[in-house]
């Protein structure tokens, strides 16, 4: 079950390895259609070939090979198969639904009508990203199929073109993974980032690559002795353990987290962590107990995202503990449930869906919104763009209110933003902050972890025109602007902001 994706490159995949997989997590599932889906999508394909050589039918294969492998639905597996018949052959899409239906259909469709999002200017880029947010929204399987298509393109991406491969990976990084990260699809996400990432900066990547290997053999001999001591000390407390596995970082996100460490790998002791997968949530805090007992932890370094998910529904305790050999190593602990949900994300809901009901969660329904939002109000395509990048692909941090619960930021966010995200009142009398307890200026950039307290000046007329300076976020800057305009009279208090919008 761990790391369902990761490293499986079958070599001469067959329809019937395709059907034993689905078998594996739906044992009842009627695989007639899927059977003729197969069919149909290889008779229309019949004579082309992939760049590899082999025929073409082989793409469309592990695309819904990787679709079984995220554990989902048949109709989105039979939408893998034919996920290419419309663009690339003469049958229709009219054709596909008469054969397999409209739900099948409808996600066909969706797939075939984001095509590639092929850099060719900016009009055309930001066009096809609100197509895809538009299909997306529509249902989110297609993004599902979408994600399948591209990793089955990646592992194959040798045999075409420097400039095509290149363009490819920057398109998985810039676009795909950040969604893949939103969504929660943490596996779907590494696998894109590292796949990418080797392409576009092979030199970095190979520095990496040896920079770990130390580090990494050291931590690995001892890792054995390790686990084998935690799963005594634990059974010993009567704490029951499903699994106890070692689990490498990925090599971008290693990446990014050396460039921010002055590239000094002892700085991190994460490469490798042990992952306890416990029962239940009150296991998962025994065992914690338990491992604590044991080694001394690390100060500041246990994190709680059982009691404070993050945003994207990741749920975990990590703690780094130092152990009688010295080791550092960093410990993982969940349950099950939260080990899917980790992996899986959003498509973890189908994995248990009664028939034709998923419901997504609220925060990716938030997100998801909040790119409709972005969609209605912005016409103007740069401006659209520098809104996606900054309220979507940007990195996120997370910040507290007094009272403890989370709020997520763009990063570089300051506290004017963090006030008119929890309420706009809020914003508009704003009249100075303490960052952690401390006072501080309003132009400060949070980091993740701060706690925000906004000072209420209950006099303040109006925002001040300065914030604009330095807010972030489109919703702090869209409140200034209206309340400026609602507050600006006398005569030389003239405001341009609605003259600029025609
Ligand atoms: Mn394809």
């Amino acid at each position: 079950m761990l790391s369902a994706i990761k490293n499986i490159q079958l070599k001469n995949l067959t329809l019937k390895d395709l059907i034993k997989k689905i078998h594996e997590y739906q044992p009842k599932a009627n695989t007639d259609l899927l059977e003729l889906a197969y069919d149909f999508a290889k008779q229309a394909h019949d004579g082309q070939k992939r760049a590899s050589g082999s025929s073409y039918i082989t793409h469309p294969l592990h695309t819904a090979y990787n679709l079984a492998l995220l554990r989902l639905d048949m109709p989105t597996i039979i939408a893998g198969v034919l996920h290419d018949v419309p663009e690339d052959t003469d049958k229709t899409i009219e054709d596909i639904e008469k054969n397999f239906g409209a739900e099948i259909a409808q996600i066909v469709l969706g797939v075939t009508k984001l095509g590639t999002l092929k850099y060719r200017g900016l009009e055309r880029y930001a066009e096809n990203l609100r197509k895809m947010f538009i299909a997306m929204t529509k249902d989110i399987r297609v993004i599902f199929v979408k994600f399948a298509d591209r990793l089955h393109n990646l592992e194959t991406i040798e045999y075409l073109p420097k400039d095509k491969q290149k363009r490819i990976a920057l398109e998985s990084l810039e676009i795909y993974a950040p969604i893949a990260d939103r969504l929660g699809m943490n596996e779907i996400k590494h696998i894109l980032e590292d796949a990418a990432f080797r392409i576009l900066a092979p030199d970095e990547y190979e520095w990496v690559m040896s920079s770990r290997k130390e580090p990494e053999k050291i931590l690995i001999k001892n890792l054995d002795k390790i686990k084998k001591k935690i799963l005594t000390e634990l059974h010993s407390h009567d704490i029951k353990t499903i699994l106890v596995v070692g689990r490498q970082k990925m090599t971008y996100s290693l990446y990014k987290k050396l460039l921010k460490k002055d590239r000094d790998i002892n700085q991190i002791y994460d490469i490798t962590a042990l992952r306890i997968i416990t029962p239940s949530v009150a296991d998962c805090y025994k065992a914690m107990g338990v491992i604590h007992s044991i080694w001394r932890p690390m100060p500041g370094r246990i994190k709680d995202y059982i009691a404070l998910p993050k945003p994207n529904g990741y749920q975990s305790i990590h703690t780094t503990v130092i152990t009688d050999t010295g080791q550092i190593v960093e410990i993982q602990i969940r349950t099950q449930q939260m080990h899917e949900q980790a992996e899986f994300g959003i498509a973890a809901h189908w994995h248990y869906k009664e028939e034709g009901s998923v419901k997504i969660p609220d925060e990716q329904l938030k997100w998801i919104n909040e790119i409709i939002d972005i969609q209605k109000q912005t016409a103007n395509n740069e401006e659209y763009l520098k809104e996606i990048k900054l309220d979507i692909f940007s990195d996120r941090i997370y910040v507290f209110t007094p009272k403890g619960d989370v709020i997520e930021l763009p990063e570089e966010a300051t506290p004017i933003d963090f006030a008119y995200h929890v309420h706009s009142y809020l914003g508009n009398h704003c009249g100075g902050v303490k960052i952690n307890e401390k006072q501080s200026s309003l132009d400060t950039q949070l980091k993740s972890g701060d706690v925000i307290e906004i000072i209420v000046d209950k006099n303040k007329k109006q925002p001040s025109s300065d914030w604009l300076r330095f807010a972030k976020t489109r919703s702090a800057r869209d409140h200034i602007k209206t309340a400026l305009k609602k507050n600006s009279h006398g005569l030389f208090n003239i405001d341009f902001s609605g003259l600029r919008k025609k």
